[in-house]
């Protein structure tokens, strides 16, 4: 991609993106009967891939070096090349979306980007591969589809790649980091799980905080999203209201197939995800955590055949038990409560991860206080779960390493390079 012209690269990946757009219907039902989750939302995904496409596409030029200030008769500046092969690991909640829009920045900034799709979810990608195949030249996107421990072990291994990006759990993210190191040096960066805070207190408006908790903890694609803001963190005057009125709301979600419109949630992806939430679900009755709603797997008719789990909203969880502090990447909520600031601060800072973080209050010193405070990566205030584009987004701690959907991600895909001149004064 380097060796073609900035602007017409520009219109090489916008020509993707409306390939995308042609062919978003059948691009998210792959996604539909591979993961499970509903149409609607992976119809989004469609759309915020070409979208992606589109805003890289915008800013291949403004890939500027620099010059520097010298002494007479000398010239400094500096250059940004492409790393030449990129390796992208992506993960199954997303397929389409991260295959599509992870590949961007690195193509914009003149690269060739392997895809290593999930092991469980790989069809929207070839199908991206056989887009691509007609517009990008011959070798720019590869995909390769396999398990973590083969093709992605292969693709971290290979002492040709050199930048690396993985969007995936904690652990194969600290994994790839050190098989990375094995091999060569390597630019690695991680966009990994999180266990992220909603922090609800006294003075916001109850309903509002309601919807905010629902969707922020993306009930609709069964909470499997690393943004998911799966601990609910209330002050004790609210806490109750709070908890029995997302209870309800969550018992009114209705389950059913993913192809269907009007489905609410989804099916979980595969029969090891299953597991592990359910695993979870038993986990949070032996530490002695309260069920409020759900906490079972749907068992009659069609749906009793495929992997549903309803919507579940465990609360009294103890901020230090395994409930509170793993992510369970599933539909499963953990709710506590708070008496001061300190607290609540204390409770949503003490987790390995900190991705993401909202906090709800008309206070705006609390507000901006809680922003300061808060150990994560995004933070909202009175809103969840939206990401503007063109914003940074990564973790904090075992969040990750390095930062998206923005200018320094693109930059990220590029390498620097310092000139001297000296013409002889
Ligand atoms: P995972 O870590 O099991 O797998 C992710 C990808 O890594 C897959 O393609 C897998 O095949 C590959 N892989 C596994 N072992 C590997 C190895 N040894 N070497 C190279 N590649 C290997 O994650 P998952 O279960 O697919 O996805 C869920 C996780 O992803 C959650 O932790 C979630 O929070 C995280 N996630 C993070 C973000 C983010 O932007 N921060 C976004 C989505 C998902």
């Amino acid at each position: 991609m380097g060796a073609i012209d900035p602007t017409e690269r520009a219109g090489v990946l916008h020509r993707l993106a409306d390939a995308i757009d042609d062919n978003a219907e059948e691009l998210a039902l792959l996604d539909v009967r591979d993961n499970g989750s509903p149409i609607r939302e992976m119809r989004n995904d469609a759309r915020v891939a070409s979208a992606q496409l589109r805003y890289y596409a915008g800013l291949i030029l403004q890939l500027h070096g620099q010059t520097t200030t010298t002494s007479r008769g000398r010239l400094n500046y500096s250059i940004r090349q492409p790393w030449g092969v990129v390796g992208r690991i992506i993960p199954f909640n997303h397929p389409f979306m991260f295959a599509a829009s992870k590949i961007a920045a690195p193509l914009a900034a003149g690269n060739c980007v392997i895809v290593k799709p999930s092991e469980f979810t790989s069809l929207s990608a070839l199908r991206l591969g056989e887009l691509a195949a007609d517009i990008l030249p011959p070798g720019v996107l590869n995909i390769v589809t396999g398990f973590g421990a083969e093709a992605g072990d292969a693709l971290v291994a290979h002492p040709k790649v050199r930048r690396l990006a993985f969007i995936g759990s904690a652990q194969t993210g600290r994994a790839i980091l050190r098989r990375g190191a094995e091999i060569n040096v390597k630019s690695i960066t991680l966009e990994l799980g999180g266990k992220n805070p909603l922090v609800v207190f006294p003075d916001a408006d109850v309903d509002t905080a309601v919807e905010a908790a629902l969707r922020g903890m993306n009930f609709t694609w069964q909470g499997q999203s690393c943004g998911s803001t799966s601990r609910l963190i209330a002050h004790a005057e609210i806490y109750d209201e709070l908890v029995t009125a997302v209870g309800k709301r969550l018992d009114e979600m209705r389950s059913g197939s993913p192809e269907d419109e009007a489905t609410d949630t989804g099916a979980i992806v595969s029969e090891p995800q299953l597991e592990k939430v359910l695993s979870y679900i038993a986990i949070g009755h032996e530490e002695g955590a309260r069920l409020v709603a759900g906490g079972t797997r749907v068992t009659d008719g069609d749906l009793g055949k495929g992997r549903f789990v309803r919507p579940t909203l465990f609360a009294d969880v103890d901020p230090r038990s395994r409930l509170a502090q793993e992510e369970i990447f599933g539909p499963v909520l953990a709710a506590m409560p708070f008496r001061t600031y300190d607290q609540a601060l204390e409770i949503a800072n003490n987790v390995q991860y900190g991705l993401t973080a909202s906090v709800f209050t008309r206070d705006l010193a609390i507000a901006h206080r809680f922003a300061e405070d808060i150990e994560a990566g995004y933070v909202w205030v009175n809103d969840v779960s939206r990401h503007t584009p063109g914003t940074a987004f990564g973790g904090f701690k075992d969040s990750g390493l390095g930062r998206e959907e923005n200018v320094e991600e693109l930059e990220s895909y590029t390498q620097s390079k310092n000139v001297h001149v000296n013409f002889g004064r």
